[in-house]
Order: structure tokens, then sequence, then C-alpha cells
């Protein structure tokens, strides 16, 4: 074919005079066109065959179109989204008619509720001190800095501006619930405030959702010398200490004893908290502390202790052997049966399961001893009357006394 097809071009060339004999002598010239012109008398030329491309070719060149015509689609989707997510439209007011509904929390309960809820039917109020969402699952990976606090959270605004009607978000601590006048009392808890920082609301419906308060048993030293783990203030404040443990340990001269101090961690309860954040701590130390302090790698230690006779005691017992079998792995030593009697500014005092009493130094305690009580926030008063509402009786009315008088003390 492609012999033809040169010929057939060498063949139109031949027969077009040459612009140009100036390089021929007068012979020769005249001789040319004689050539050709009797070549072109016996064999007329064929017009070449149309341009067919190989299948390869034309497989190439749908897929091109396809890729083409996908990545302008998913550019244009991507834009909608994107372009929908930014300016949600025009919501529906609230409605006099509709019933109120208040929603306690921003947390796990309050949000998926939220996310849920055809807002269309209520006029609803979310009341949190905190106005976004919290992922707590991934809370150990910013305590140790591998995840950024702003990839595990989303605004409560985020959520409530995609309803359909308006949804107010009232960044307050609820102080108050009375269940009998069905009001809730609320202030503004946030260092900057206005004129008005507290105020009581009426309400039809009331979702009580403010999470339980960590607890610290009453035992010496846990507010003053441990790190929290619920919250993102305190996964930034474990960052801050567990960072001055090791450059605090880097600092020259410090003897050996004062290094395996100081970068002893000692986590407090097996839960599920507690066996996360010490795996977290591991990996960390494992896959970037080798690189970025190498002379204290060696000298890492994580103790988990928990006063049961096991760590994750509400999961099966294949997933507690696992666990407890990866961490001889990874020497985190698990002291189950012990409890913490105290916590000092750089030692952790534990009653061991022969109830001797020992002081082991450490650097940091991080407290991950949660009741998982849904019942207990100790900062809504009323809070009791809303759980036992169906039991209440006349005595009520003396206990909500009670109840603001703790809150008038507070
Ligand atoms: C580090 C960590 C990891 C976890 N990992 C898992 C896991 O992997 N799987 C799992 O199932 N669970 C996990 N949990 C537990 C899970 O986070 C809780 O069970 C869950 O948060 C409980 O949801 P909640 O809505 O009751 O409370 P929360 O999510 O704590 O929400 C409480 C909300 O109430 C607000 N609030 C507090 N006081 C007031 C007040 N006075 N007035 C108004 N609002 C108030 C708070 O600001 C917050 O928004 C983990 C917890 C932690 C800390």
């Amino acid at each position: 074919m492609h012999a033809v097809r040169a010929r057939a071009q060498v063949g139109r060339r031949l027969s077009t005079p040459r612009p140009n004999h100036h390089a021929l002598p007068l012979h020769q010239s005249v001789r040319i066109p004689k050539r050709l012109a009797s070549t072109e008398s016996q064999q007329p030329l064929a017009t070449p065959p149309p341009y067919r491309p190989s299948r390869w070719q034309r497989f190439l060149a749908f897929t091109g179109k396809v890729t083409l015509i996908t990545v302008g689609a998913g550019a244009g989707l991507f834009y909608y989204i994107a372009h929908k997510d930014r300016t949600p439209g025009i919501q529906l007011p609230h409605d006099p008619s509709k019933k109120t509904l208040v929603i306690l929390g921003s947390g796990w309960g309050a949000t998926s509720l939220l996310n849920s809820l055809d807002t269309s039917e209520y006029n609803v109020f979310v009341i949190s001190p905190r106005n976004y969402f919290l992922f707590t699952p991934l809370l150990p990976s910013v305590a140790v800095g591998t995840l950024s606090p702003r990839s595990i959270l989303q605004p409560t605004r985020y959520v409530t501006r995609h309803k359909d009607r308006d949804v107010a978000v009232i960044e307050a601590s609820a102080t108050d619930v009375d269940p009998f006048s069905k009001t809730v009392t609320f202030k503004d808890t946030s260092e900057v405030q206005g004129l008005v920082s507290a105020t009581t609301m009426k309400y039809d419906y009331l979702v009580y959702a403010v999470g339980a308060e960590t607890q610290t048993f009453n035992i010496p030293g846990v507010r003053e010398h441990a790190c929290f783990m619920k919250e993102l203030d305190d996964a930034e404040n474990m960052q801050r200490r567990f960072l001055d443990c090791l450059e605090s340990a880097a600092f020259p001269g410090q003897s050996k004893e004062e290094v395996d101090r100081m970068l002893h961690m000692v986590v407090v309860g097996g839960g599920p908290t507690g066996v996360e954040l010490s795996g977290e701590l591991h990996d960390f130390l494992e896959e970037d502390l080798r690189s970025w302090y190498p002379e204290l790698a060696n000298h890492i230690k994580i103790t988990l202790v928990e006063a049961l006779p096991s760590v994750l005691p509400m999961f099966s017992k294949q997933l507690i052997d696992y666990t407890e079998s990866t961490f001889k792995e990874a020497k985190i030593d698990i002291l189950t049966k012990t409890m913490v009697k105290e916590i000092k500014e750089k030692s952790v005092v534990l009653q061991m399961p022969d109830k001797s009493i020992k002081e082991v130094p450490c650097g940091m305690v991080v407290w991950a001893a949660v009741r998982a009580d849904p019942s207990y926030n100790p900062y809504v008063c009323g809070a009791e009357r809303v759980m036992n509402l169906d039991r209440a009786t006349p005595s009520a009315k003396s206990r909500a006394t009670s109840w603001r008088s703790c809150l008038q003390t507070r």
C-alpha cells in the first residue's frame, strides 16, 4: 500500500512541470516531458485509497475521547457540587405554627439526629458549647500530630445550612432544664461575650445529647497532671506535652535516668480509647521518632494501666487476646488489675495486683478512663429530671430546687 502511495506521489510530482530548469542542460529538459507523456498515456495514475487508521490507533482515539468526556463531566460535576456546598440556597424561615425542637449538644448523638432530621416539620435550635462535630476515633492521631485538628471536625453550621428550614445554632452551654415548664436555660461560656450572655427559652421537644463527662474518681493529681483525651483541646494539649518530653529528653547533658523517665508514657484506661492511643503512640514513635530522634528511640516505653483483669473488657475474648499479643510484640506493657492511686508531676503511684504500692517515674500520663454514663453531665442542672421524667413525683420539685442551688454554688 505504501509503495502504491509513494508511486502516486512521485507520479503526481513528475507530472507537474518543474518551475526551475536552470540546473539542467537544454537537451535533457526537452527529453523529460516526452518520457512522462509516454508513461501517462500508457498507465493512468491510480487515486490513493482513503486513509484507514489501524485498530490500535482507533482504540487510542476512542479512549482519548472517552477520557476527555469523563474528565470534562467530572470537572463539571465537581464544580457543581462544590458550588452547591458553598451556596446552599435559601432556607425556609422559622414558622410560628410549627413545634419547637431544641437539641442540646453537637456530638455524635446530636449530629446524627440532625443529619437525618426533616427540619421542615419543626423550628429547630441547636445549643452546644462547641459549634462543630468532632470525629473522636481520630483524636489520638491529632494527639501525636499525624492529623491536623481541622481534618477531624465538621462545623455544625455546615450541617444545618443544608437543611430545608433554617436551624438556629447557638454556641452556649445549657445550665438548666425544666421539663415541667418546658424551658431550657443556657449561657455563653466562651471567652468573648456580648451584653447578653444568658437566656431561657421554651421548647416543645427536647433532645438531650450532651454526652458524658470524663471521670477522675477523685483520684489526687489527675486534673492537675494528667492529659485528657476527649476534646480537641485535650489532643492539642497532649501533643504539646508529648513533644516537650521528647525535646527535653534530647537536651544536652540529660542523665540516662531522666531520659528514661521523660520518655515513659503511661496511658490509664484499657478501653478502646486507651488501646487506640497506646497503639497510635507506638506507631508514631516507631515510624517517626527513629528518624527524627534516633538517639532517643531506644529509651521509649509505653505502659497501659487497667484496673480490670483485661483490656477491652466489653469486646470478645478473641479480640482481647489479639490486642494483648500485638501489644506484647510491640513492647507496650499492659498492667491489668492495677489501679492508679495518685498522679504526681513526674510519676504515677500504682496499686499493683498484689496490693503493693509502686511509684513509677514517667514523663506523661494520659487519662483515658471515662465513665460511659450518658446521664452524667454535671453541667446541666435538671439532667436527672429529664432522665427520670416518666417517674417524676411531687418530690421532683424539691429535687429541682436542690439542682438549682448546685448551679448557684458553682
Ligand atoms: C478518643 C476517643 C475515641 C473514640 N473512639 C470510638 C470508636 O472508635 N467507636 C465508638 O463507637 N466510640 C468511640 N468513642 C466514643 C464516642 O466518641 C462516644 O461514645 C460518643 O461521642 C458519645 O456521643 P454523645 O453524642 O453522647 O456525646 P458527645 O459526642 O461527647 O457529644 C456531647 C456534646 O454535648 C455538648 N455539650 C456538653 N455539655 C453541654 C451543655 N451543658 N449544654 C449543651 N451541650 C453540651 C458537647 O459540646 C458535645 O457537642 C471514642 C471516644 C473518644 C474520646
